[in-house]
């Protein structure tokens, strides 16, 4: 069975960053040179790219999950990790990117137009790179970042200049294929169109592109058949051509009440009354089909319609008709703003990179810190090294984090979460604010970061990696972390 496939569900990963590594640098006679952890290479992007070879949806329809190349670890000896490969998918011109709330991440307009839909993970700093005056020689280095994972929804809405309108046999693609190099399949029984044909005209100076919009039929706006699927395609149309039958065998149709159904439909479905519309009566070649024509011209001319005789088959009327179209399309152009030509790729909604805020959630009796650094930082750490959660608290510390929950209310003992809910991480708050010298300086136990889940992690971690930190530990994966209950005992 053929599935017309303009909107696909698509799941894209990019790729997690490499973690750092913690190595320490060893030669003959010189056994504690220095810290010499390479970085972990950064995970591959997954960026979408309007391609002109591409016209469907189709591919994604079938292999929905997608996923960029995860960053390699860094390595003893300063070596940084290789990065992962990004990946790029081809998506058709007019491909609209939505998130699965159905708000807009990007219009994707025009060849080369791109959008990086999932972000890759940066690579974890390895211990060289952390060692500073202070701290000469860290035990630790940080986790490669996550990649975005992202669900979306890619929905096709063509370009066409010109939309051809009309009952399912009408002709439509008849027209598509005689006024362009198109050659869309033609068959002389409804329905058969179940992809939208698109073809490139010329006339004169004008170059334009046209669709036609299959399955159109009475009740179409209710969801009877495909139609309206369709006419999500001809949104960015800027003229309609209503393609009527004037040689139907169907006794209980005339051009008039089929042009009347599908004006029917199209103010149902909305959003079009502003374009402009002319009438092609197609099928003019055949006799009775020029009778017929002559005899609606007038009431289609009364109604202001500017009306066209055509025959697709015998190739008739159809230099009239492209010319009328390229007037019509090259005005339109006219009156759209510049920078309409290329459209402007909308981004999500940008992260204050530098900020972070607190807010006391009185449903959950929990402090909740969001901040992409501190939300980040918290995907760097390795939660089984003391001194790497050590330096989480440092630099949590000087971010004015602690200021901030103390302004906020929060006392001792209190539940802190970083993070939004999905990835959150949970600790009781011990301000170390007072004692501040003394807790920098304590890189022993510090449980304040530890949640249940984060226990399992450590005692896990610990398993793996024993204490052979130096060479082992950028070999694990951090567990995924998990959604916090509201009723769970931490
Ligand atoms: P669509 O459903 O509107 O796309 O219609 P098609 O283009 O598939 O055409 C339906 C049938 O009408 C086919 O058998 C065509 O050969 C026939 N047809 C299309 N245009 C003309 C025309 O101008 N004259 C005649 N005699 N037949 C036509
Ligand atoms: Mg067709």
């Amino acid at each position: 069975m053929t599935t017309f496939v303009d909107r696909v569900e698509l799941h894209v990963a990019a790729g997690n960053g490499g973690h750092g590594c913690a190595s320490v640098h060893r030669e003959k006679f010189k056994p504690l040179g220095g810290p010499d952890g390479g970085n972990g290479g950064s995970g591959g992007d997954v960026t979408l790219v309007v391609d002109p070879q591409v016209t469907t949806l189709l591919d994604y329809h079938h292999t929905p999950h997608r996923r960029a190349g995860n960053g390699k670890p860094g390595a003893g000896d300063h070596r940084t990790g290789g990065e992962g490969f990004d990946l790029v998918l081809p998506v058709p011109d007019g491909t609209v990117v939505l998130a699965q709330d159905g708000s807009v991440l990007a219009d994707l307009v025009g060849n080369g137009t791109s959008f990086v839909v999932a972000a890759g993970g940066r690579g974890g700093l390895g211990n060289s790179a952390l060692s500073s005056a202070r701290r000469k020689a860290p035990g630790f280095a940080l986790l490669g970042e996550p990649g975005e994972a992202r669900d979306i929804v890619l929905e096709l809405k063509s370009v066409a200049d010109v939309a051809l309108v009309g009952y399912p046999s009408a002709g439509k693609s008849s027209l598509i294929s005689v006024l362009s190099a198109a050659k869309p399949k033609i068959a002389d029984y409804p329905f058969t169109t179940l992809i939208p044909n698109l073809g490139v005209v010329t006339a004169g100076d004008t170059v334009y592109t046209i669709a036609d919009v299959p399955g159109l039929i009475p009740g179409a706006s209710q969801g009877k058949g495909l139609g309206l699927e369709f006419l999500r395609h001809v949104e960015r149309c800027s003229v309609l051509v209503h393609v009527l039958d004037c040689a139907t065998l169907e006794t209980d149709r005339d051009p008039l009440s089929d042009l009347d159904m599908i004006e029917t439909e199209l103010s149902l479905y909305g959003g079009l009354e502003d374009r402009p519309r002319l009438v092609a009566l197609n099928k003019t070649d055949i006799p009775d089909g020029q009778d017929l024509a002559d005899i609606t011209r007038a009431s289609l001319e009364e109604r202001g319609y500017e009306v066209y005789d055509v025959s697709a088959t015998a190739r008739k009327g159809l230099r009239e008709l492209s010319f009328a179209l390229a007037r019509i399309v090259a005005e339109a152009r006219a009156a759209k703003p510049v920078e309409e030509a290329t459209r402007v790729v909308l981004r999500p909604t940008a992260v204050d990179d530098a900020g972070f805020s607190v807010s006391y959630d009185p449903a959950e009796d929990l402090y909740r810190i969001v901040g992409s650094k501190p939300e980040r930082w918290i995907k760097q750490t390795d939660f089984s090294n003391d001194e790497a959660v050590g330096y989480l608290a440092d630099r949590l510390a000087r971010l004015g984090v602690e200021v901030e929950l103390a302004k906020a209310g929060a006392k001792e003992g209190d539940t802190v979460v970083i993070g939004a809910t999905e990835n959150a991480v949970v600790f009781d708050w011990e301000p170390s604010m007072a004692a501040g010298a003394e807790m920098l300086g304590r890189r022993g136990e510090d449980h304040r970061f530890e949640s249940p889940r984060d226990a399992v992690t450590r005692r896990r971690q610990r398993e793996l990696v024993r204490d052979d930190a130096a060479t082992e530990y950028a070999r694990f994966d951090p567990m995924p972390r998990r959604e916090i209950e509201p009723d769970e005992d931490f």
